[in-house]
């Protein structure tokens, strides 16, 4: 990340060193005062043909002129701030562009046997570790690289050091959000000036060798000594550190192609330098520009190692070497001009500044810490019993969806909202029971029937030829096509609904029928739902099953009995005793067991109820409390406020009466949640008992119904049949043989069997198919044990 420095545009600095000499033509050359300036002087009748009758003064204003500078003064002049501001993030670049044997590989490295004579490069690495000796505050590190580009080639100039090795592949540039790099380019940790100091003696002489073995001049290749430094802070905890690089760079020389008349190796040497030299212009020409967006440094690859280091946000100084000499006149005059180029260009630099992303981890968990502590002052300010911001645990979770399904299943009215992570739970628990419900009735579906996909015509064709459906894909035997056919689930029902709340059921049956019936030899599964057993399922009347429901809490039987108990004996009577008479016989002979189940969860359920209505109340009176406590509050506040209040060091001073009715408040409310909460947990019991007893009434019922048949419509044969019992039993009799309840009772029965479907006339064309496939399953079956009894 780059932080501009606001309002620092800053030109490229742009200085100009001239080599000394003993004859410098003064007639020639001339400095201005300031020390800023140089004035190119040439005679008309020079002999030089090319400036004849042309321009023959030059005036050049550039940032300093350094003429017999020494070493040190030229660092200090050039180098100096560059390098300061590079441990304070600001990259920078230093140049030195000129003809060969002008000074630039003096002023850049200087003399390595001579100290006096050192150049920038040295002076820059000491002054680098100097001033993080001084940083005590920061931890720093120091690396270094060396780069040397000859004829459009990359080499590391420190390949030669032995844990480095020659790179396998050819280095490449790269570029990613950090900046330029340079691939299979060796970086260097360097802890002292001494090794930094090798390094670059390693550098230098790498760079003449290779000027020996490999013939190549060595004053036609750029040289780039790179120094990386990362800066951390010590004292502060800031995940912010900074980063930068210093390049500096010994340029290949400048002159051009022409004057030597070159030809073959030199001539390509020449080409590429003076192509790279003059797209490096370019470059900063375009980075000047603001109006310009696109900078073209992939022209070669001096720009395009150079990137994140040319104009734009970091500080560059280029230093023009010239000589100070008549017969170079034309040199000199080209290099002013490419330094006065330079010196118009504007650059903005910027702090490149990184995150340390274990800092920033732990400054947050602070943070966050600090917030949560904040919270709870809040919480406790605003009279809100204990809120948990934590990630909650599996037992929260598991409470949750409890909720979420009490709320689908009608027996929570509202969820309370706790905070946003218990919102954003309630949101993915509706979401888990959603798709649970989901898959429960596919899998219900296909435990009981073979799906079929309606597209898939040779499963449908063989199907026909099994002669178990119709040419519309609907069951035999099915007059108006609307039960269980084949294909897609032919029915519009509620997802869920029937197939979760039977699952529940299923759980929790077995809790209650163990635990208080536990002489009952009925197993969960003999006490589920067996529609088959039952008569067709029609839409309820609305007003009809608030009214069974009522009824079915005051009284203890399922089933009104208006009629006189009647005697059943065998034989059959010739006349079959009335239905009301006859269930009572059946609740004290055959459906003893069932009846008594039925009336046990019924009186849980009563009284589930008569504890819910009594906390009700409790709440209610709490409430009320807490109203009048709060307005007793708030006058004693308005006493308070009236009287002027008393402060203590920003600290409201209360008397004791207003800080008793902030207790008793706090208390208040603090029952009342748990009381709240007792009767959200009653509710779901009755939810729980009421399903109990709106099952174990359906299967009195409906083994009523087979036993009222059996015993008093089925023809004598039969009777033998259901006798001799092998294959069939009780709910396997053959439908076409059961007479039909006269108009009324099935009426009434149908009504009755509406009130055991909680979901509504949704759920009723699902169930009529159940029932309608379970029907003609055990018509089936019972024919077949007629056909076997009829053979005997
Ligand atoms: P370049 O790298 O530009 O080709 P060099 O830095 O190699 O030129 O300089 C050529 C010669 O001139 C070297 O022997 C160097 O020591 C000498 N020289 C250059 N500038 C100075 C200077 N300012 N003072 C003393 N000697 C210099
Ligand atoms: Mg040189």
């Amino acid at each position: 990340m780059l932080r501009p420095r606001m309002g620092t545009r800053k030109k490229v600095h742009a200085f100009v060193r001239v080599k000394p000499t003993d004859n410098f033509p003064h007639e020639m050359i001339r400095y201005g005062d300031d020390n800023k300036s140089i004035d190119i002087l040439l005679k008309k009748d020079t002999r030089r043909g090319v400036v004849n009758n042309q321009q023959t003064d030059w005036s050049f204003k550039l940032d300093g002129v350094l003429h017999d500078a020494s070493q040190d003064l030229v660092y200090e002049t050039v180098a100096k701030d560059v390098v300061s501001q590079a441990l304070d993030g600001y990259n920078g670049t230093i140049m030195c562009y000129g003809q060969t044997g002008a000074g630039k590989t003096y002023t850049m490295t200087g003399a390595t046997e001579n100290y006096k004579h050192r150049g920038i490069l040295p002076r820059a690495l000491q002054q680098v570790f100097r001033m993080i000796e001084e940083r005590t505050t920061h931890a720093i590190t120091v690396r270094v690289s060396y780069l040397e580009i000859y004829n459009e080639s990359l080499f590391d100039l420190l390949s030669t050091l032995p844990y480095v090795g020659p790179s396998a592949t050819p280095m490449t540039i790269v570029e990613n959000p950090q900046g330029v790099f340079i691939k299979g380019l060796s970086v260097h940790l360097t802890s002292q000036e001494e090794d930094a100091f090798s390094l670059l003696f390693e550098g230098e002489t790498n760079r003449v060798i290779a000027s020996h073995t490999m013939n190549k001049n060595s004053s036609r290749s750029h040289c780039i000594f790179t120094i990386y430094v990362e800066s951390h802070s010590r004292t502060l905890s800031d995940e912010k550190y900074i980063t930068s690089k210093i390049n500096l760079v010994d340029l290949a020389g400048s002159e051009r192609l022409g004057k030597t008349g070159s030809e073959g190796r030199v001539l390509k040497e020449a080409t590429y330098i003076n192509k790279s030299l003059s797209f490096l212009e370019q470059a900063i020409i375009a980075l000047g520009d603001q109006k310009r967006d696109h900078i073209p440094f992939r022209q070669c690859k001096l720009t395009h190692a150079l990137k994140d280091s040319l104009g734009g946000n970091c500080n560059m100084v280029l230093v023009t070497n010239i000589y100070g000499e008549a017969a170079q006149l034309e040199e000199t005059l080209s290099s002013l001009r490419f330094a006065s180029r330079m010196k118009l260009v504007t650059t903005e630099p910027a702090i490149n500044e990184k995150y340390d992303a274990e800092r920033m981890v732990k400054n947050l968990e602070k943070e966050l810490a600090l917030l949560k502590q904040e919270l709870a002052i809040h919480d406790s300010l605003a009279n809100r019993t204990l809120v948990n911001y934590d990630p909650m645990d599996e037992v929260q979770i598991a409470e949750i969806n409890s909720q979420v399904r009490r709320y689908l299943e009608g027996t929570l009215d509202e969820i309370d909202i706790i905070n946003l992570r218990q919102i954003q739970e309630v949101f993915n628990q509706f979401r888990v029971v959603l798709s649970q419900q989901e898959q429960e009735i596919e899998s219900a579906l296909r435990r009981k029937y073979t799906l079929i996909d309606k597209n898939d015509f040779a499963a449908i064709s063989a199907v026909q030829k099994a002669g178990l459906a119709d040419v519309n894909g609907h069951l035999v035997g099915e007059p108006d096509g609307q039960g269980f056919g084949l294909g897609v689930i032919p029915f519009s029902f509620k997802p869920g609904k029937k197939i979760k709340s039977k699952k529940t059921f299923k759980d929790q049956l077995s809790i209650p029928v163990r635990k208080e019936g536990a002489s009952s030899p009925l197993s969960t599964k003999e006490l589920d739902i067996s529609p088959s057993k039952t008569q067709l399922i029609l839409p309820p009347r609305d007003g009809d099953v608030k009214d069974m429901r009522d009824r079915e809490t005051s009284s203890t039987e399922p089933f009104p009995s208006d009629s006189p108990k009647e005697e059943l004996r065998p034989p059959r009577p010739s006349t079959p005793p009335s239905k009301p008479v006859a269930f009572e016989d059946f609740k004290n002979e055959r459906g003893s067991e069932i009846n008594r189940i039925f009336k046990e969860n019924k009186s849980i359920l009563n009284e589930r109820r008569k504890r819910a209505s009594e906390t009700t109340q409790r709440i209610n009176a709490i409430k009320q409390e807490i109203d009048t406590t709060k307005e007793a509050l708030n006058v004693q506040k308005a006493l308070r406020e009236k009287q002027g209040e008393y402060e203590n060091k920003g600290l409201m001073i209360i008397d004791e009466e207003e800080f008793l009715l902030i207790l008793k408040l706090k208390d208040l409310k603090k029952q009342y949640r748990a009381e709240y909460q007792d009767l959200r947990d009653l509710r779901a019991e009755i939810q729980y008992c009421q399903h109990l007893v709106d099952q174990c009434r359906h299967r009195l019922l409906t083994e009523f119904d087979i036993w009222y048949n059996e015993s008093f419509f089925i023809p004598e044969d039969l009777q033998v049949a259901l006798k001799s019992g092998c294959s069939i039993r009780p709910g396997m009799v053959p439908i076409n043989r059961v007479v039909s309840l006269g108009e009324d009772d099935q009426d009434k029965f149908s009504q009755l069997q509406q009130t055991m479907l909680p979901e509504g006339p949704e759920s009723v064309s699902f169930y009529n198919a159940k029932v309608k496939t379970e029907q003609k399953h055990n018509y089936l079956k019972a024919i077949t044990g007629l056909q076997q009894v009829n053979k005997k």
